[in-house]
């Protein structure tokens, strides 16, 4: 697969600085052997995550400069409702601080006390705020979206039929309303189709359910649409973006990924009034007044350009080919991977590349570790590593799938760095068999990915 090149150039940049082996084996020691320990300045390529790290363009740069600070009624506070209600559709929408600002405001809002959800998939957040608030998330993708070997166009559809059996068993009444995730991020950033769109609309006004958008990725959605739904062939991105979210009541969505801002959000509700009054009455105490949402003025002036730049289909068709480029060079190389591709990122299948390590010496971790000694490389466990402990037995859990997520940042990095992981990633295969697992000598009680002290396993 050839490389499509950047519709971009630099004219701005950031030195990185360069690490001998011997640096990295040092640093990754004295950080107990966990990622989200070292210091940014011993990493050459952070594929850590896509969330807030993408170069914002010479347009929200000089945007920032123009930022209104005026506490209530901005200008910049204007810019962004008018991008917003014309890509999205929305009578209501509301800026705030990032993503899960939005999902605090929304779900205590909507939550009567042990109340289920119904998602495609929830996002660790989302999950976190309906519990918060009460709830009870439950997650209903279809089965495509669990299979790694085999190809769908749509693995982040939701299960609707399993959403109707869950329902009638359950009540109506004990169901709070629906989560849509576009893209579904938790199940490698795959993408939901219209005709999914449209099945959940209906099955949520036959049980008077709501249908909320959770929509961090809703431009690279857009862009799979385009290209894998007939119907939608010739429809530009905002037309689809437009029809996406026509299907919702309300949207939450973090700003700093489609939207190519550093930090922010959103939240919208298509029609209901009385619902937006509510959803404010929960603004202000939390997030700030209606007009800045806990954003500065320029950051609001940013995020405003920011949402329609990431609609550009030039953009989209580079950015969604950076992913398809590395994962064709794992096929060629015999890297197992999960297949398609998603939006945001390749995960890597490291339970098959490194089968010698048991699930609870963490190969996901392993190969983590083994990317930033081999190349200076941060990426992360999506596998057991992450998993916390049962609550009640205290007994460490196994995941479905033992994953290293490499998150390809916005408009960061070249085709020449993405080589550099390909290689990387074929050298640790060559001796994969001299891959060490890990073991934890010290974890919080929750979220120990995080924090957790690691070391070898030397046998
Ligand atoms: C990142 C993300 C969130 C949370 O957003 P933050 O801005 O990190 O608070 C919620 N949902 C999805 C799908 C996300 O990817």
């Amino acid at each position: 697969m050839k490389y499509i090149a950047e519709p971009f150039k630099i004219k701005m940049v950031e030195p990185l600085r360069m690490t001998t082996r011997e640096d990295r084996q040092e640093a990754i020691k004295k950080a107990f052997y966990n990622g989200f320990a070292l210091k940014a300045e011993d990493v050459y390529i952070d594929l850590q995550t896509d969330s807030g790290t993408g170069a914002m363009s010479n347009a929200q740069w000089a945007g920032m400069m123009m930022g209104d600070e005026s506490y209530s009624g901005a200008r910049s506070y204007y810019h962004l409702m008018e991008a917003a209600e014309d890509i999205f559709g929305y009578r209501y929408n509301q800026p705030v601080h990032q993503g899960r600002a939005a999902e605090k405001v929304v779900f205590p809002a909507l939550t009567k006390p042990g109340q289920y959800w119904l998602s495609n998939t929830f996002f660790d957040t989302t999950r976190g705020h309906v519990g918060l608030a009460g709830g009870r998330p439950v997650d209903i993708v279809c089965p495509e979206g669990l299979d790694t070997t085999t190809y769908a166009d749509f693995k982040g559809d939701a299960d609707v039929e399993g959403m109707r059996a869950f329902i009638q068993e359950h009540g109506a009444e004990n169901v709070a309303g629906i989560v849509m995730t576009i893209t579904n991020n938790s199940v490698g950033g795959q993408p939901v189709s219209v005709a999914n769109m449209r099945a959940v609309r209906a099955l949520a006004d036959e049980y008077g359910l709501l249908l909320i958008i959770d929509a961090a990725r809703f431009a690279e959605n857009a862009m799979f649409i385009k290209m894998r739904e007939p119907e939608f062939a010739d429809a530009s991105i905002k037309e689809i973006t437009r029809e996406t979210f026509s299907y919702g009541d309300m949207y939450t969505m973090s700003a700093k990924k489609d939207a190519i801002v550093n930090m922010g959000g959103m939240l919208g509700v298509r029609d209901n009034d009385e619902l937006a009054e509510k959803i404010k009455s929960f603004v202000i105490p939390f997030e700030g007044y209606l007009t800045y949402g806990g954003l500065a003025g320029r950051d609001l002036e940013a995020l405003a350009i920011g949402l329609e730049e990431g609609l550009d289909e030039d953009y989209l068709r580079y950015r969604l080919g950076q992913s398809q480029y590395l994962a064709a060079r794992f096929e060629k190389a015999g890297i197992p991977f999960q297949n398609p591709v998603g939006g945001h990122g390749v995960f890597i299948d490291a339970g098959k590349l490194l089968p010698h390590i048991p699930w609870h010496q963490f190969p996901g971790h392993a190969l983590a570790v083994e990317l930033y000694i081999e190349a200076g490389i941060r990426c992360c466990d999506i596998g057991s590593l992450l998993m916390d402990r049962d609550p009640v037995t205290g007994d460490a859990q196994q995941a479905p799938a033992e994953f290293t997520r490499l998150a390809i940042p916005r408009r960061v990095y070249t085709q020449a760095h993405l080589d550099v992981v390909a290689d990387a990633l074929e050298a640790i295969k060559a001796r994969a068999d001299q891959v060490p697992g890990y073991e934890i000598t010290w974890e919080p009680k929750v979220l120990r990915h995080f924090t957790s002290h690691l070391r070898p396993v030397t046998a």
